[in-house]
């Protein structure tokens, strides 16, 4: 099965199938060739149910993560958007599909550079990657009407919530390092209401608002 092939049986199996109903984030997943994401040695499981391994001990999330993920945003396309942990740059671009900007800041700077150079190749231009500590979020571009973050923190990051704009949503995966559930925040003016989205697994959030230094599991 060509990739093409494998990316609509992905959307109608591991999506629709489980949910996902925002128009806009479906067409995303639809065009956004994951592939191109995935170092060549497991570029084969692009498509698979699961998150795939892309260098330095990080990995590109499952498909259906990324989709619930960015759904809980509510992006409606004029959105200035902040993504904590760019990765492969695979979340971003599909974010960039749906949104006016996105600011994405990585920890790791040969992931932030390598994600920059697929963005770019692939042709993503209301992108821009940073390297850095995102946990302190990018007072520089607040405030923003969704915050993702796409590593598990053990509770919110005062900077992303002062970064929120009014009405903002900021989805974020809290808990243990080794298990977390999803929260969606919303603001309200100086009230933050918090949503549970379920459980979910996803690599450690390393920062002075996270877990600090980067300590084994
Ligand atoms: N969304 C990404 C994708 O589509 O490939 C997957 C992200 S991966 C699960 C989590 C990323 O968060 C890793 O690349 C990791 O280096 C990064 N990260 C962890 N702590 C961070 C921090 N404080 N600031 C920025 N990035 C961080």
């Amino acid at each position: 099965m060509n990739y093409t092939t494998q990316r609509k049986k992905m959307v109608e199996t591991q999506l629709i199938q489980r949910n996902i109903k925002d128009a806009r984030v479906i067409e995303a997943m639809q065009e956004v060739p994951r592939e191109y994401f995935i170092p060549e040695l497991s570029r084969s499981l692009a498509y698979e149910d699961r998150p795939a391994p892309i260098g330095e001990d990080q990995t590109i999330s499952q498909p259906y993560m990324v989709a619930l993920m960015t759904q809980a945003l509510k992006l409606c396309g004029r959105d200035i958007v902040l993504e904590i942990g760019t990765g492969s740059g695979y979340q971003t671009a599909i974010l960039s599909k749906i949104a006016a900007h996105v600011y994405s800041i990585e920890r790791i700077p040969t992931l932030a550079a390598k994600a920059k150079e697929t963005l770019n190749t692939l042709g993503y231009t209301h992108v821009t990657v940073m390297v850095g500590d995102g946990t302190k979020g990018d007072p520089e571009h607040a405030h923003y009407d969704a915050i993702i973050v796409t590593a598990g923190s053990p509770g919110i990051p005062p900077s992303l919530k002062e970064q929120l704009a009014d009405g903002g949503r900021l989805v974020i995966p809290v808990g243990s390092r080794g298990y977390q559930e999803l929260h969606r925040i919303t603001r309200n003016g100086n009230d933050f209401v918090t949503e549970n989205l379920g459980g979910c697994i996803f690599v450690p959030l390393i920062g002075v608002e996270g877990w600090g230094k980067d300590v084994p599991m």
